[in-house]
């Protein structure tokens, strides 16, 4: 499956979202203010905990709605961002 992600310490392989060190990520990075960098705040949504061996790592296999991953979330939230201040200036400027 897509979403299976392999341990870099052990080698097991196992389903990434099923083993999510935060349960509701996706709500706390787009809710609360970005403590180092939104880069950070996506990887550390991404972060697992391996079931065999508890090492804790980014998982790329990770999906954002379900097709999203970490990369491409980033650059959406990036670009939504972007236009959103885009469009902000645009009205200040004309409005
Ligand atoms: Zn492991």
């Amino acid at each position: 499956m897509a979403t299976d992600t392999i341990c870099p310490t052990c080698g097991t392989k196992f389903e990434a979202r099923r083993h999510r060190i935060f349960a509701n990520v996706l709500s706390e990075a787009m809710l609360t203010p970005p403590r180092i960098s939104l880069k950070a705040q996506l990887d550390d949504s991404a972060r697992v905990r391996c079931p065999n061996c508890s090492a804790e790592f980014v998982s790329d296999g990770i999906r954002y709605f379900g097709f999203l991953s970490p990369g491409a979330m980033y650059k959406l939230v990036a670009g939504f961002i972007l236009a959103f201040v885009i469009v902000f200036v645009y009205i200040e400027l004309v409005g």
